[in-house]
C-alpha cells in the first residue's frame, strides 16, 4: 500500500487509501489523492459501501451516518492490533495524541489524520523497537483466513519471524504455590509511628494537613488488636473531598501490613477509584518484593477476566464471523496484559463495542463453569493467578461485592478479609442489598441448569456438564456417580431454551416453567406502575395469592430440593475423597475437586435461598424480607421473569457475613452521613453500616474538606423550564452547554428523557464545535464516555447514575453539572416497604439529599475546581438544599439569569435574586 508526501497543512506521512469521517456537525471525505470535501450523510454512505473508507469507530461513525451496516478499516481495530494492551481514547483528539500527531483543528481535518494514523501504525510494524511484535505475524495469516479488512495492507508491513512464534497459551507464564501465610501478629499502632509513615508517603517537607492526620490516627485504631469474638472495631470516617483521605488511610494500613504480617483489603465502589489507589499504594509499597511476588494486588469478580478456555474454544471456530475477528485481537491483548481483567482493566473499553459487547462477556467465566485443576490452562489462569496474588499481598484493592462475597463463601479461610476499609462507604448499602439477594428467574435457573446439565445441544464451545466434569470421580466412587446422575435427572424440571417462547404461548415445561407462567400472568393482572404502556418492567407484591399459585409455588419447591439433594450427597462424597483420598489424586485432581466442592456449595445456598423464598408464598410475611413478582421488559420486549427476595435491612447479612468475622472495618466518603436541618445524622449513618446487628458501637469521625465551597461554586435553581415541556428541556440544555462552551454533565433520571434530549441538540451544538455525547445513545462503554469527556473540554456528557456517582474529572472539563429534576427514588415495591420502615417521606429526602450531594461532588473535585450546580426543577424543595455543601451559595432564578451567571463563571456573584444559602 502506496503512502504519500504529506498534504497541505499536514506534516506526517500519509496512507493513500480514501477516508471518511462523520460527526454531528457533519461528513468528510478524503479521496485517494488527499482531497477532502464536506459531503451529505447519503453521499457519505454511498461512497462507504462503495469502496472500504480509513474511519475511526465504524459503530460510532455509522449512528452519525443513520446506516447500520458501514464497515471499512476501522483505526482503533489496527490499533488493538499494533499496541494490544495501550490505552487510547477512541476520538480523533485521543488517537492523534495516542500515535504522538497533531490533532486536527476541525472535523475537515479528520481524514487526515485518520490517513496519517494509519502510515504511522504500519511504519511501527516494520520497525524493530515494536514491543508487541511477537505473534503478530501468526495471528495476521489466521486474520487474512478470516477476511480481516486490514489483513491484506498489513500484510507487507509485518516481516515473517526467523523462528516460530510462541502460540499465547505457551507464551504466558505459570503461577507458582506458595505456602499458606500465617496469622497476623497482633500489634497496636502508635500515633508517632502512623504520623511518621504518613510523613513518608506526602513526602518529605509537604503541607501538614491538620485533618488528614486526625483521620490517619482515627484509622490506625481499627488495626488494634480486638478484645471479644465476633466484636470488631468499626469506624465511621466522614471524610470531605480533598482532605488527602487515600494516603490518610494507606498509612496505618501499610504500617500495620509491615508490622503484623497480614493483608488489608481497601474496597471500592467505582473502578476509577480503584486506578488511582493502585497508583497512590505506590508510594506506600514498591512493585514487587524481592521474590519477584507483589505487595499490592487488585482484585476483581471472576467474572472480568479472560478465561483462556474459552478463548481457546473461540479461536478454534466457537466463534464466526466478526467475532472470530474480535478472538484474534483479544488473543493479542492478552499476550500483553497486565493481569487478563477485561472489564476496566487494560483491555481498550472501546474493543467490545466495535464487534458488539456481548462476545467479550462469553470470554469470561460467567457462569461459573470453570474445571480448575482439569485445565489444560489452569497454571496460566489469569483468575488463578489473581487469587494466588491476593492470598499473599499486604495490599488487596476490590469492589464491595468481591469483598462481601468473598466474606461470605471465600475458597479458604486464609482468603477471607479481616481488616477492611470500605472507601465509597455510602455504596455498601446497595452493595449489600444485591449481594444478599435472592431472585429465581428464568434467567438465573437456565444457568443453574446449564452447569448441572452442560450446554443444550447444537451449541458450540467445550463447556461440560458436572457428569463430564468430574466423570474421574464418578468411575472411582458408586454414591458419587448416583448422586450426579440424580442431580441431572432432577435438572429437567429447570426451564430450557425457548422458555420465553412457551410461556407467551402459555405452554411451559416442567415445574419451574409452569411457575414462572403463573408469575407472569400475575404480574400482569396486577401490576398498576403505569409502567406496562411505557414498555418498561412491571412487577407485583407476593401477597394475596391464590391456592392454584401456592400449588405451583409447592411443586416448584420440590424440584429444586430434589436437585439440591443430590447435590448434597455429591459433596460429602468429594468431601470423603478429599479427607481419604485414592492413590491416583494427584495435587492438581485435589485442587479440581476442592473447586467443584466450593461451586457446588455455592449452588446449594442458592437452591436453599429459592425453596425458602417459595415456601413462604401463601403464608404470613417475613417482616425481615421483601418478596415481589417481576416481569423485566425493555421496549416492550420481555427478557426475564421472576421471584425476588430482599432483606428489608441488607446491612444485617452484612453484619453477620462480613461484619462478625472481621477485626477492623472502616467506612468512609465524603457523604456518610446525611445532612438535614440539624446537621449531620450520625445515628442513621450508624443504623445504616449494621454496626448495631452485632451489638457493636462504632467509632465516628467527621473529616471537613478543606475547599472553599462557598466561593468556588454556586446552585442555581431554574424555575422556568415547566416539568414535562421535552422542547423547553432540551432547549434549556443547549443553552446551558453553550453559554457554559461545553463541560458540561447532565444527569437524568430516565433514559427516554436523555434520548429525546440528546436527540434534538446533538447536531445543532456540534455545529458550533461543541460536542455532545450520550450514556444510552452513543454505542460506546461509559469508561470511555468519561475519558472521552474528560479529554476534551468543549464536550458535554449525559447520562445517568452511573455517571452521578462514578465521575471523577478534575480541572476545566467539568465546569457545570446539570440535573434534570430532583432525583427522587423509583417508586418500586421494594422502595415502597422500605420507605415504610424508615420513616416515610424523611426517608426519600435522605434518598434526594444523598444523590445530589453525590452529583454536587462530580463539580469540585481539586482545590482549584469551580463551576455551576445547576437543577431545572421549579418545583426544588427547601428542605433537599442541606444536600449542599455549608455556605454555597443557593439561588433560585430563570434560565436567562442562570445563563448569564454560567457564561460568567462563578466569581461573578452578585445575588439577581435573593439568596439561600445552605445551611
Ligand atoms: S482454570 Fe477455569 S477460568 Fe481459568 S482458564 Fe481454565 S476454565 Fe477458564
Amino acid at each position: 500500500m502506496a503512502t504519500s508526501a504529506p498534504s497541505p497543512g499536514s506534516a506526517a506521512t500519509e496512507l493513500t487509501l480514501p477516508a471518511l469521517h462523520a460527526s454531528h456537525a457533519g461528513s468528510w471525505l478524503c479521496g485517494p489523492e488527499g482531497s477532502v470535501r464536506g459531503v451529505s450523510k447519503g453521499e457519505a454512505v454511498m461512497a462507504a459501501a462503495d469502496t472500504p473508507h480509513l474511519i475511526l469507530n465504524a459503530p460510532l461513525v455509522s449512528t452519525r451516518l443513520g446506516y447500520p451496516d458501514l464497515s471499512g478499516l476501522d483505526l482503533l481495530e489496527l490499533f488493538a492490533f499494533v499496541h494490544p494492551a495501550v490505552f487510547c481514547v477512541p476520538t480523533p483528539k485521543g488517537l492523534a495524541h495516542a500515535l504522538g500527531l497533531e490533532e486536527p483543528e476541525d472535523g475537515a481535518g479528520v481524514p487526515h489524520l485518520l490517513r496519517q494514523a494509519a502510515a504511522v501504525l504500519l511504519t511501527t510494524c516494520e520497525s524493530k523497537d515494536w514491543a508487541a511484535r511477537e505473534g503478530a505475524w501468526s495471528i495476521l495469516q489466521t486474520m487474512k483466513r478470516l477476511r480481516w479488512p486490514w489483513a491484506q495492507v498489513l500484510s507487507p508491513h509485518v516481516a515473517k519471524p526467523e523462528r516460530a512464534e510462541k502460540w499465547l497459551f505457551s507464551r504466558l507464564p505459570e503461577w507458582e504455590e506458595s505456602p499458606e501465610r500465617a496469622q497476623p501478629a497482633q500489634v497496636a499502632l502508635g500515633e508517632v509511628a502512623i504520623q511518621g509513615q504518613l510523613e513518608r508517603l506526602t513526602g518529605e517537607g509537604s503541607e501538614k494537613r491538620e485533618g488528614q492526620r486526625a483521620y490517619a490516627r482515627d484509622v490506625g485504631a481499627i488495626f488494634a488488636p480486638r478484645e471479644r469474638r465476633a466484636r470488631p472495631h468499626v469506624l465511621l470516617a466522614q471524610a470531605g473531598t480533598g482532605i488527602g483521605k487515600t494516603l490518610g488511610y494507606l498509612a496505618p494500613a501499610s504500617l500495620w501490613s509491615e508490622q503484623s504480617g497480614g493483608t488489608v483489603w481497601v474496597s471500592t465502589y467505582t473502578k476509577n477509584l480503584q486506578r488511582q489507589l493502585r497508583s497512590e499504594a505506590a508510594r506506600a509499597w514498591p512493585d514487587r518484593r524481592a521474590d519477584g511476588s507483589r505487595p499490592v494486588v487488585v482484585r476483581k469478580g471472576r467474572e472480568n477476566y479472560l478465561c483462556l478456555l474459552n478463548l481457546e474454544d473461540a479461536l478454534q471456530g466457537g466463534f464466526g464471523g466478526r467475532a472470530a475477528v474480535l478472538a484474534q485481537l483479544v488473543a493479542r491483548w492478552a499476550a500483553y496484559s497486565q493481569d487478563g481483567d477485561m472489564i476496566g482493566g487494560d483491555l481498550p473499553g472501546w474493543l467490545g463495542t466495535l464487534f458488539r459487547a456481548r462476545a467479550i462477556k462469553s470470554l469470561t467465566d460467567q457462569r461459573g463453569e470453570c474445571i480448575y485443576a482439569g485445565c489444560p490452562h489452569y497454571r496460566k489462569c489469569f483468575i488463578e493467578r489473581a487469587a494466588r496474588a491476593s492470598a499473599q499481598a499486604d495490599l488487596v484493592i476490590a469492589n464491595h461485592a468481591l469483598v462481601m462475597v468473598n466474606a461470605a463463601r471465600g475458597r479458604d479461610h486464609a482468603q477471607r478479609p479481616t481488616r477492611i476499609v470500605f472507601d465509597e462507604g455510602h455504596h455498601v448499602f446497595d452493595a449489600a442489598d444485591s449481594t444478599f439477594a435472592a431472585a429465581l428467574t428464568g434467567q438465573e435457573a437456565i444457568e443453574l441448569k446449564r452447569w448441572i446439565l452442560g450446554p443444550e445441544r447444537g451449541s458450540k464451545g467445550r463447556r461440560r456438564g458436572l457428569a463430564a466434569r468430574l466423570a474421574d470421580v464418578a468411575s472411582y466412587d458408586e454414591a458419587g456417580s448416583e448422586a450426579i446422575d440424580a442431580a441431572c435427572e432432577a435438572a429437567q424440571a429447570l426451564p430450557g431454551e425457548g422458555w420465553l417462547g412457551r410461556l407467551a404461548e402459555n405452554a411451559p415445561s416442567g415445574e419451574i416453567e409452569t411457575l414462572l407462567a403463573a408469575v407472569r400472568a400475575l404480574t400482569y393482572a396486577r401490576d398498576e406502575s403505569g409502567a406496562l404502556d411505557a414498555g418498561y418492567g412491571i412487577e407485583t407484591e407476593a401477597a394475596g395469592l391464590e391456592g392454584d399459585f401456592v400449588e405451583r409455588a409447592q411443586a416448584a419447591a420440590q424440584a429444586l430440593a430434589q436437585i439440591r439433594g443430590p447435590l448434597i450427597k455429591l459433596g460429602v462424597r468429594l468431601e470423603a475423597m478429599l479427607e481419604d483420598p485414592p492413590d491416583w489424586l494427584d495435587a492438581q485432581g485435589r485442587a479440581r475437586i476442592e473447586g467443584a466442592r466450593f461451586s457446588l456449595s455455592w449452588r446449594i445456598d442458592t437452591l436453599a435461598a429459592w425453596e425458602a423464598l417459595l415456601g413462604r408464598l401463601g403464608g404470613p410475611a417475613d417482616p425481615q424480607f421483601v418478596d415481589w413478582l417481576s416481569v423485566e421488559r425493555n421496549d416492550t420486549r420481555e427478557f426475564d421473569i421472576g421471584l425476588h427476595r430482599r432483606f428489608l435491612d441488607p446491612m444485617k447479612p452484612f453484619a453477620n457475613v462480613v461484619l462478625e468475622p472481621s477485626h477492623g472495618v472502616m467506612l468512609t466518603s465524603a457523604t456518610l452521613t446525611d445532612r438535614g436541618e440539624e446537621g449531620p445524622d450520625w445515628p442513621g449513618a450508624i443504623a445504616k453500616s449494621g454496626a448495631s446487628h452485632i451489638e457493636v458501637q462504632p467509632r465516628l469521625a467527621d473529616a471537613l474538606s478543606p475547599f472553599d465551597y462557598a466561593a468556588r461554586a454556586e446552585v442555581l435553581i431554574v424555575t422556568d423550564v415547566k416539568k414535562g415541556d421535552l422542547a423547553g428541556l432540551a432547549g434549556a440544555f443547549a443553552r446551558i452547554i453553550e453559554a457554559s462552551q461545553g463541560g458540561v454533565l447532565g444527569l437524568f433520571t430516565a433514559i427516554r428523557r436523555l434520548r429525546a434530549v440528546h436527540g434534538r441538540i446533538a447536531d445543532r451544538l456540534a455545529r458550533e464545535g461543541l460536542p455532545l455525547y450520550a450514556q444510552h445513545v452513543d454505542p460506546i462503554d461509559t469508561g470511555t464516555l468519561v475519558d472521552i469527556f474528560r479529554d476534551d473540554p468543549r464536550a458535554s456528557l449525559l447520562g445517568t447514575d452511573a455517571l452521578r456517582d462514578g465521575v471523577d474529572v478534575p480541572g476545566h472539563s467539568l465546569r457545570c453539572v446539570v440535573m434534570e429534576q430532583v432525583p427522587w427514588p423509583k417508586p418500586s415495591i421494594l422502595h415502597r416497604a422500605r420507605r415504610a420502615a424508615g420513616g416515610g417521606g424523611a426517608y426519600d429526602d435522605q434518598i434526594i439529599r444523598g444523590r445530589l450531594a453525590q452529583a454536587f461532588g462530580r463539580l469540585i473535585r481539586s482545590k482549584d475546581d469551580s463551576g455551576h450546580f445547576i437543577c431545572l426543577s421549579p418545583a426544588f424543595p427547601s428542605r433537599l438544599l442541606t444536600a449542599f455543601p455549608p455556605g454555597v451559595p443557593v439561588i433560585r432564578l430563570t434560565l436567562d439569569e442562570a445563563l448569564q451567571r454560567v457564561a460568567a463563571g462563578v466569581s461573578c456573584k452578585p445575588a439577581l435574586h435573593e439568596e439561600d444559602v445552605a445551611k
